[in-house]
């Protein structure tokens, strides 16, 4: 087990949001142990925090968002999945903006941020949620399910009817240098049809063919092309990633996706907070019993110790 990380120093990017097409200044800076993923308003009412946790997710459409505290955040998942990928636990992240800047789509320039600014180790272990039981969210054709693993890893599978992409399945292993080389780059992706229609909603007002790759009847219209041939899916294990850091902990597990997306994916997260009987946390430095409720979680950054829970 590891020792907590946040950033060595801070840094700052520009962009447009994805969905309002709105200028944004995202600011990434260093966090003291046990502050988790905190996202600061720096726009209206300036300076309220708001945890990146699914207690404050809100149902949007196409984007995993954050609400509380008078203000929300819409677009953050290709960031979580970026700091969660890299193990960056600790930070602030100011936007100026109601969205976070969608960049290229994909993960890569968070990445790249991270990476410049550097990451420093602080004097607390990370506490992990470990699955002891499986659970599982179904809807239709669509499931997302989570199984007891020595090792957190994904696979997911897709599957359209689409010549570049009919099935598609890709097996992942959490590690940061599995994620910058084989996820950050993927993009977020759509169909001609399927954009044309939310532009006509007021919707995607910033996505263009430098942040999405938009597929046409037989092909994509990109110019460069794919990043990978499988980007597509490589994309939703980047979405499962980011979704999945609104557990507040990093999980020990095997998450297996069919068809899924962002509102299954943040089901299950809910789902595994309401059935503490099916995981323990580990390595806490401030433990809370295997069999205390969702609060006990939520809390456990400040709670007294209550049980120790020793990794294997
Ligand atoms: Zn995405």
């Amino acid at each position: 087990m590891r020792l907590q990380q946040t950033l060595a120093n801070s840094i700052s990017c520009t962009g447009v949001g994805l969905h309002s097409g709105q200028p944004v200044t995202l600011t990434i800076r260093p966090a003291s142990p046990d502050t988790g993923i905190v996202f600061v308003n720096r726009n209206g009412h300036a300076g309220a925090s708001l945890a990146a946790t699914v207690k404050h997710l809100v149902p949007t459409e196409l984007c995993t968002a954050i609400s509380g505290n008078g203000f929300q955040v819409k677009t953050i998942e290709h960031l979580l999945a970026a700091l969660a990928g890299l193990n960056v636990d600790n930070v602030y992240v100011d936007v100026d903006a109601g969205e976070a800047p969608v960049m290229d789509g994909s993960s890569a320039p968070f990445v790249r941020l991270i990476r410049s600014a550097g990451l420093v180790s602080q004097n607390k272990r990370q506490p992990y949620l470990k699955m002891t039981r499986p659970l599982e969210v179904v809807d239709g054709s669509r499931r997302i399910r989570i199984e007891p693993s020595s090792t957190p890893r994904i696979t997911y599978s897709i599957q359209y009817d689409h010549p570049l992409i009919h099935t598609q399945a890709y097996a992942y292993e959490y590690s940061a240098d599995a994620f910058e080389s084989e996820i950050a780059e993927a993009r977020t992706f759509g169909f001609l049809e399927e954009v044309e229609a939310l532009w006509a909603r007021g919707l995607g007002r910033g996505g263009n063919l430098d942040n999405t790759v938009v597929l046409s009847k037989d092909g994509v219209l990109n110019e460069s092309g794919l990043r990978f041939a499988d980007e597509f899916v490589r994309h939703k294990v980047l979405d499962l990633i980011g979704d999945f850091s609104l557990l507040g902990v990093p999980f020990i597990g095997h998450l297996i996706a069919d068809r899924s997306g962002h509102a299954l994916h943040t089901k299950l997260v809910k789902q595994i907070l309401d059935h503490p009987d099916c995981w323990v946390l580990l390595n806490a430095d401030h433990g809370v019993a295997a069999t205390e409720p969702l609060s006990a979680l939520q809390t456990a950054r400040s709670a007294p110790a209550v049980a120790l829970q020793v990794a294997s």
